[in-house]
């Protein structure tokens, strides 16, 4: 079985207990403004060009054996309809001008990928992470992962947006050791105006969860001006706690690298996004911690 990857990393820490394995799955059924990671939005690989960096050598017309790639305006272009994403160009490209986000992996090579670091995992109590982008849009995939992980006793969490049918989470949290569950924002216009879409099917799967005693760690991406308002603050923690989950991560928001969203050919998220002061999460942490909730502050791999 393949599935589309966007990176593998080694050593994290902060997704999740001990240091851990993040395979990054590609795909993603949301559209948050303020996302760091666009190139994990399609499901399937995609090619990056940042045209600052391009030198106009032209190699990369011969390391493509498909001639995909012609001049336009005097630059490299790619013809998608003919592209399969081999890497090639990408590989052959001295400046890095072109990148390639994503490649399709077959299961037993992101599963030696994990099982590289099993000695970590016992040293640091860590395990394996599946985050993205969403990995429950490749249930399957994320599937046969998760019960060979759980064969050999590797724990696994499961990164989520939560935006998934409830039958493919039951599947998911029957072999996933953890959740870790994105909130970002609990009124659903506020939540469709920054993601795109309703966030009902997120809560209710949340509180699907809870009802089954799933181990869930709320993650709560805080964005200035969006989300971080302290009645909204308050309910959140305060919805937190009627689950019965007494702690919660609180992720600042973190600018994306300059150029991503060029990269890719799409619009920059808003200029105005400020990342939030360190002060600004304490107070935020302080009320959540009146509401039982006692949070705790990570920062993005
Ligand atoms: S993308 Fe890379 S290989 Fe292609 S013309 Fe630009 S610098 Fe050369
Ligand atoms: S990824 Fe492969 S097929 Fe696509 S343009 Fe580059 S070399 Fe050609």
């Amino acid at each position: 079985m393949t599935g589309y990857v966007l990176r593998i990393d080694h050593g994290s820490p902060h997704v999740g207990p001990g240091l851990r394995t993040a395979v990054v799955l590609k795909g993603c059924p949301l559209r948050c403004t303020w996302c760091d990671t666009p190139e994990s939005h399609r499901s399937d690989p995609e090619l990056m060009f940042r045209q600052e960096q391009c030198v106009r050598c032209f190699e990369c017309f011969d390391d493509c054996r498909l001639g995909a790639i012609s001049a336009s305006g005097g630059q490299p272009v790619v013809d998608l309809n003919v592209c399969r994403w081999c890497g090639d160009c990408a590989d052959g490209c001295s400046t890095d001008a072109r990148r390639q986000a994503g490649s399709v992996m077959t299961e037993s090579r992101v599963l030696a990928e994990v099982l590289r670091d099993e000695a970590l995992y016992r040293q640091s109590g860590g395990g394996v992470t599946f985050s993205g982008g969403e990995p429950l849009l490749q249930p399957d995939f994320l599937l046969r992962l998760l019960e060979t992980c759980r064969e050999r006793g590797i724990h696994t969490a499961v990164d989520t947006c939560g935006a998934a049918p409830a039958g493919v989470l039951d599947r998911v949290a029957d072999l996933a050791d953890l959740f870790l569950y994105d909130l970002k924002h609990l009124d659903d216009g506020e939540h469709r105006r920054m993601t795109g879409a309703s966030n009902r099917e997120i809560l209710d799967n949340l509180r699907r969860l809870a009802r089954r005693g799933a181990a869930v760690r709320v993650r709560f991406p805080v964005v200035p001006g969006m989300n971080d308002d302290a009645v909204h603050v308050r309910r959140l923690a305060e919805l937190v706690a009627s689950l019965g989950f007494r702690e919660l991560d609180v992720v600042p928001y973190r600018r994306p690298v300059p150029g991503t969203y060029e990269a890719l050919g799409r619009p920059n998220p808003p200029a105005a996004l400020q990342e939030p002061e360190a002060e600004a999460i304490a107070d935020l942490m302080h009320q959540m911690a009146e509401c039982g909730v006692r949070a705790t502050m990570v920062r993005r791999a």
